[in-house]
């Protein structure tokens, strides 16, 4: 992809630093950008533990490692991204950050380079049409570990153009990923499968229809689930699901998407899963 060779990577957290990582892993420059220096070396350890498995693993030569690091240039310097092609913001899920970061680079960034964001629930044709460039606006929706997985949902907002998406669709193929076409709708295909089977087995808990390893065990051994959907509800966090829950119930507008009563006391409880020790397990650290 000859005109895209410097992305800007915005919010250098558990996406960002590793949305840098695969974009530095496979040759382009990358301006990673986040409000304080501590996040920036935060994620570029991250970034260098990780390099350091995939070579361990035979995925990477281990004298990749430190060109691919040194194709990094971490600021928090906001006008330093003036200098991408193409920029993707990682920044947490909160309408007004998210709005802001957008007008902001499309501000800075030249006027035919493409905005994509990471949201992993909010209108993509929504966000798109805060910026003067609303047909190079697109959703570019990575799954955690981003290194490890081969999904990208390369998002389509009503106004997002063909080019925009055949680039977006090119570069995700460049970074080794497997691009899938998605429409703008609440929760993309991704949330708007796995949450409705999540909040079904917190029901199924609820009503005493089978206890949770149970669930899981169906999940696992009967449609070979890699894990069932209440270790991965306590893996994502049980708060991030109900909030899913309810975009998608509020976006769609179907009662069905009504998040399991269980599902909120467990919230309300500070039970998150994996992150709080307790969910619909219970994790020793
Ligand atoms: P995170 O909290 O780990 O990282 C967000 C980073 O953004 C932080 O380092 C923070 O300092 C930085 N930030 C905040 N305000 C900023 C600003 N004004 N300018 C620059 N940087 C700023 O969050 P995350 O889990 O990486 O999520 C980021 C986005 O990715 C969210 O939209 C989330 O919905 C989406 N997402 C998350 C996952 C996941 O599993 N974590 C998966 C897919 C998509």
């Amino acid at each position: 992809m000859a005109e895209i060779e410097t992305v800007g990577v915005v919010g250098a957290g558990t996406m960002g630093s590793g949305i840098a990582h695969v974009f530095a892993r496979s040759g382009f420059r990358v301006l990673l950008h986040d409000v304080e220096q501590r996040f920036l070396d935060r994620a570029l350890e991250h970034i260098r533990t990780n390099l350091g498995r995939e070579a361990a693993k035979g995925k990477l030569q281990e004298a990749e490692i430190e060109p691919a690091l040194a194709r990094i240039y971490a600021t928090t310097d906001r006008a330093a991204l003036a200098g991408a092609e193409f920029a993707v913001e990682a920044v947490p899920e909160r309408l007004e950050l998210k709005a802001e970061i957008l007008r902001a680079l499309d501000e800075l960034l030249p006027v035919d380079a493409i905005l994509a964001t990471n949201t992993s629930s909010m209108s993509i044709t929504r966000l798109a049409a805060l910026t003067e460039r609303p047909t190079r606006v697109i959703g570019m929706h990575f799954f955690n570990p981003v290194p490890v997985m081969a999904l990208v949902e390369v998002v389509r907002g009503l106004q997002t153009s063909d080019s925009t998406y055949a680039t977006v669709y090119e570069l995700a193929t460049l970074l080794g990923k497997t691009p899938v076409k998605v429409n703008d709708a609440a929760g993309f295909v991704s949330n708007r499968v796995l949450m409705p089977l999540i909040n079904e087995a917190a029901f199924a808990v609820m009503e005493g229809v089978a206890e949770p390893e149970a669930i899981d065990q169906v999940f696992k051994l009967g449609m070979a689930h890699p894990m069932g959907p209440l270790t991965l509800a306590d893996f994502i966090g049980l708060d991030v699901c109900l909030d899913i829950l309810r975009m998608l119930q509020e976006g769609i507008g179907d009662p069905k998407y009504r998040p399991c009563p269980l599902l909120v006391r467990m919230v309300d409880a500070g039970w998150l899963g994996r992150k709080s020790g307790r969910g619909f397990f219970r994790y020793e650290s």
